[in-house]
């Protein structure tokens, strides 16, 4: 039998944390924190404790943990063919199953999927596939993207550098030259702009235009966004966003990327958020809610403008000199074939669409009055508090007080609660399962109205 302290000595010595303090981490400055096991939208640790998961683990865990119609589905393809590749034309019944459902519910105009791992992976999928798409199309100085400070598209080389996070991007030498990044739709942030919402969006437009006037059209393959900033701090974008900015995109020839990596299959109340939105991508990225995070897997839906290109170069070129040797893996996609169906059996989407709602709705009513917190947004099962230290003047703590993170550890240890201190500003971000229900919203919201008055007074 390992004993918890054989298990915390291997933590720190052997286990490299991602998005961690390794260095308080190796000292044991912060707790292990070993999660055992978990059902609906609770986790229990290895103590235990029972935990409300406001965050549906990094807002992935959509239908709720411990759903056994997923978990049989994926023992019963491990048993029946734990993995095949798809290189070649080859594939599993379930990948294709899950490729068809996934058009099923995408935009009309995409019939086609790519399936990687993570998002990570499938944003660099992306910015290969509209290279090559360029090249195809004789014009290989239109490479560029463009993305949004405070986006996230993951952490690798080229994601990394479309993540506008200076986490990510200090002291691994990123962004990269082919990545630049334009305005965040942050209305609240802007206060010093002095304007109407409607004013800051023809801002946003402005500095985009600006943007590509001086790096040439010629020279700019993508823009990429996620419909509703995530990890940069859960902030919807202001009214007439999108339209605007597929607008100047379209005059350029600039092609649109969705991330939909958080917001694919429900978490706005939509199957995706490009329906919430009006957005008509070009590739729409997907991970997280795909599978429930029951098994890795992520994917690129194409558009059938993109895709008739690819093939044409394939045509000229060969084979498409791109693939994981875990693509499409069986395991993963006999997950989601599982999860979206569930999804629709359980009528989760609008759940999330009503439900989300109630969050905000309450959340608003206990913290609004509050002096420090200085704005309550979100949309469909997304929902953040911004704490600010002038509330008249929207003047922001001094990032060392780490009020985001005190409230956030302040909430899990009076009420075990779980919600997550965004990475840049005092954010605290909710992104409950869709299951959730009513009650548990009260909970999370008393909860947080506790945790805030203990931190702020
Ligand atoms: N895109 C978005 C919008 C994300 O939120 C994330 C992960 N938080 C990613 C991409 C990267 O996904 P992964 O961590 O699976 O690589």
């Amino acid at each position: 039998m390992l004993t918890n302290d054989q298990i915390d000595r291997w933590d720190r010595e052997n286990f490299f944390h991602p998005s961690t303090h390794l260095a308080q981490h190796a000292r044991g400055e912060s707790p292990s924190r070993v999660i055992k096991t978990a059902s609906g939208v609770h986790i229990e640790d290895r103590d235990g404790n029972r935990l409300l998961d406001a965050f549906a683990g990094l807002y992935c865990v959509n239908v709720g943990y411990g759903r056994q119609e997923i978990a049989e589905a994926i023992a019963a393809q491990a048993k029946e063919l734990a993995y095949y590749h798809s290189y070649v034309g080859h594939g599993t019944e379930a990948s294709i199953t899950l490729a068809k459902m996934i058009v099923d519910r995408a935009p009309s105009n995409m019939s086609k999927v790519y399936f990687g791992l993570g998002g990570s992976d499938a944003n660099e999928t992306n910015v290969k596939l509209v290279w090559y798409f360029n090249n195809v199309l004789g014009r290989p100085e239109k490479k560029k993207i463009i993305s949004r400070w405070r986006g996230y598209h993951g952490s690798g080389l080229v994601t990394g550098s479309l993540t506008g996070l200076e986490l990510f991007h200090k002291k691994f030498d990123l962004p990269l030259a082919q990545v630049i990044h334009t305005e965040a739709p942050y209305y609240y942030r802007r206060k010093d702009l002095n304007q109407s919402e409607a004013d800051f969006v023809a801002h946003c437009v402005a500095e985009l235009e600006a943007l590509i006037e001086r790096e040439g059209a010629d020279t700019i393959a993508a823009f990429i966004g996620e419909p509703v900033l995530g990890t940069g701090g859960i902030v919807p974008p202001p009214a007439g966003y999108w339209a605007a900015i597929q607008k100047v995109l379209k005059k350029h020839d600039i092609l649109l990327i969705v991330d939909e990596v958080v917001t694919g299959f429900g978490r706005l109340g939509t199957m995706f958020g490009s329906d919430h939105y009006g957005i008509e991508a070009d590739i729409i990225t997907i991970a997280k809610g795909l599978t429930s995070a029951y098994a890795p897997l992520s994917g690129s839906i194409v558009s059938d403008r993109v895709w008739k290109v690819l093939e044409q170069g394939t045509d000229e070129n060969g084979p498409i000199g791109h693939g994981w040797t875990y693509s499409a893996h069986p395991i993963g996609a006999a997950a989601g074939v599982a999860n979206l169906q569930l999804i629709d059996d359980l009528n989760l989407v609008q759940n999330a669409g009503e439900v989300g709602a109630y969050l905000k709705k309450t959340m608003a009513e206990a913290l609004a009055d509050h002096p420090h917190v200085g704005d309550i947004r979100g949309e469909g099962m997304l929902c953040s508090v911004e704490f600010v230290e002038d509330k008249a003047d929207r003047r922001f703590f001094d990032p060392a007080k780490k009020i985001g993170p005190q409230v956030s550890a302040t909430l899990l240890a009076q009420d075990k609660v779980i919600a997550r201190a965004m990475p840049q500003g005092d954010i605290l971000g909710f992104a409950p399962p869709f299951c959730l229900t009513k009650a548990e919203a009260d909970k999370v919201v008393a909860a947080t109205a506790r945790a805030v008055k203990t931190v702020l007074g």
